[in-house]
């Protein structure tokens, strides 16, 4: 990883780029034809090293159905088949940092837990993971629909009793909880079983914006993201008309209102429509805004708000990438080396 010792100096108006959601290996497991190089997923190879991208998280997503397992494991091969397929451009944390640095996570658990089986199976699968592709860098309990461990974004339920065993497990392996798919009753459990059990969970927002800003239940309340900005957590800035509104600017503003100095990132949450299922699939050409529509854009946003907001450089390379090494260092692959010491 580049950091600023290796470099010798601060990474001076932003360089590199770290976004922490995507849609990449989803969009390449569902038809064997596509390749990263295709510009409709908008973060394909040429996309991401146009936008000086130096580090992307690469989400294992499905829907909960009974074929998620089967989904998220071919997934979880396409994530191999990029490292060894285009070893030349990705790479994997701590690897050569003139690659791109991609790292897996999981958004949905019923991506790597069937509804039926023993919880065992899914904690192997996560082990797994871990042990044979890469450290994971977070998981949603849910996506928008409920599932075995809680209730999704769409709706208004809690957590279960398997969905408080999940949490455990996932502290002692260290893997950040998210909460960009989790209703809010699901969140505020979530809090109160780590506060209840003083775990050392670290939590996360991946892809989600201000709801005072715009009314979206994949936004999260002003509560909760101070919650996330309390406990030192990321808040992935996402792309998404329909969760961005009018402008980026009064997000990153009122989460910077809210003390997020060191947790906004860019979670741009970068898919293909028609890919999820028919009943949320919309336009690809009304998704994204043109100045927001893909992986190359991201320099142009960082001057715009050097230029518009007068914000400071240094608060402009935080967002861009220095929370984002600080969160992985620390809370994700810090505490490997700790614990294998
Ligand atoms: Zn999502």
């Amino acid at each position: 990883m580049r950091s600023n010792d290796q470099c010798g100096n601060v990474n001076p108006m932003s360089d590199f780029i770290a976004d922490i959601h995507c849609d990449l290996l989803c969009y390449l497991a569902y038809d064997s034809k596509r390749t990263p190089h295709d510009s409709a997923v908008r973060c394909s190879i040429p996309q991401l090293q146009k936008g000086g991208v130096k580090l992307q998280v690469l989400a294992i997503y499905t829907s909960t159905s009974p074929q998620s397992v089967v989904e998220g494991q071919e997934q979880v091969k396409r994530f191999h088949m990029l490292l060894d397929e285009h070893s030349d451009i990705f790479t994997t944390y701590g690897g050569d940092h003139n690659k791109i640095t991609i790292i897996p996570s999981i958004e949905n658990a019923s991506s790597v837990f069937s509804e039926e089986e023993n919880l065992d199976e899914g904690f192997k699968r996560i082990i797994d993971i871990e042990q044979n592709t890469s450290k994971v860098a977070y998981l949603s309990m849910t996506w928008n629909e409920a599932n075995r461990f809680g209730g999704g974004a769409h709706t208004k339920r809690g957590i279960t009793d398997e969905g408080k065993v999940l949490l455990h497990f996932l502290n002692e392996r260290r893997i950040p909880i998210d909460l960009s798919h989790t209703s809010d009753k699901l969140a505020y459990d979530i809090l109160n079983e780590i506060d209840k059990h003083s775990l050392s969970l670290p939590v996360i927002a991946s892809h989600s914006n201000a709801r005072s800003v715009y009314e979206a239940a994949r936004n999260l309340p002003d509560e909760l993201l101070s919650e996330v900005i309390s406990r030192k957590g990321l808040i992935g800035l996402n792309f998404v008309n329909h969760f961005l509104g009018d402008s980026i600017h009064l997000h990153v503003a009122h989460i910077l209102s809210l003390g997020g100095y060191h947790s906004l990132a860019f979670g741009a949450d970068f898919f293909y429509g028609m890919d999820v299922p028919p009943e949320h699939q919309k336009d690809p050409e009304t998704l994204f805004s043109p100045g927001y529509r893909d992986a190359s854009v991201y320099p142009r946003i960082l001057n715009e708000w050097k230029t518009q907001l007068q914000l400071d450089e240094k608060i402009i390379n935080n967002i861009a990438w220095n929370n984002v090494n600080r969160f992985l260092e620390a809370e994700v692959y810090g505490s490997i080396t700790a614990a294998s010491k």
